[in-house]
């Protein structure tokens, strides 16, 4: 299987092979089908890091936003700001060759009525849950049509985060595309990813 064959933007493959990708690791050959059919599905993906799965949901959030439209389009969220700043990289460096451009939302990072004109939101759940509930004067949540949720298994073992999580997707629309990724799907993982991502496809390394 090579990067070609997926349905992958001319300037993504640029982007790809800029980062020295030759071909797709093993949960990119699984994950990447399924995450970029259309319609849009859920996917419920179990791995470690080191395996690929950052540019799997990453080259997802960035064939699915418009750059056209200056409006946050696709949320990841992580357990930690250095998680998120790690992600935001990749985000960058694959999407280098497009007019993507991303946001961290970590504390301090918005102002109120300040409006973001970026596509892509990468962050912790309590900084962006803040922003959404701003009814509209920092993004549109309407617009999202990706939601990303990583490390699913640290993120609910931090008080809080596992509902504020939860608290974001409810304000987003209902045909939002989710995705979460785990290393590990012990029975309260598993019963949360089964209500953030209904319905979804699932792959195991
Ligand atoms: P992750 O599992 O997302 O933390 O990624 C682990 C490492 O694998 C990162 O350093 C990536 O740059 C690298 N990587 C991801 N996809 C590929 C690929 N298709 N070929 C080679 N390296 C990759």
């Amino acid at each position: 299987k090579t990067f070609e064959e997926l349905p992958l933007h001319k300037d993504l493959l640029k982007g790809i092979y800029a980062a020295g990708f030759t071909k797709p690791s093993k949960i990119q050959e699984k994950a990447l089908p399924l995450l970029l059919a259309n319609p849009p599905t859920n996917l419920i993906g179990q791995s470690q890091s080191g395996t690929g799965k950052t540019a799997a949901f990453t080259l997802d959030m960035l064939s699915r936003v418009d750059p056209a439209l200056m409006t946050p389009q696709a949320i990841c969220v992580a357990p930690s700001r250095e998680l998120a700043r790690q992600i935001q990289e990749v985000v960058d460096k694959l999407g280098q060759f497009t007019q993507i451009k991303t946001f961290l939302a970590v504390p301090q990072s918005w102002q109120r009525n300040v409006k973001i004109d970026k596509h892509i939101l990468i962050g912790t759940p309590g900084t962006i849950y803040d922003m959404i509930s701003r009814r509209g004067r920092i993004f549109d949540e309407k617009m999202i049509r990706v939601f990303v949720l990583d490390e699913a298994d640290e993120m609910i073992q931090l008080q809080g985060l596992g509902d504020q999580t939860f608290n974001i997707k409810k304000l987003l629309p209902p045909d939002t595309q989710h995705v979460l990724f785990s290393a590990t799907f012990p029975d309260h993982v598993r019963t949360f990813a089964q209500l953030f991502a209904p319905n979804a496809n699932h792959i195991y390394l």
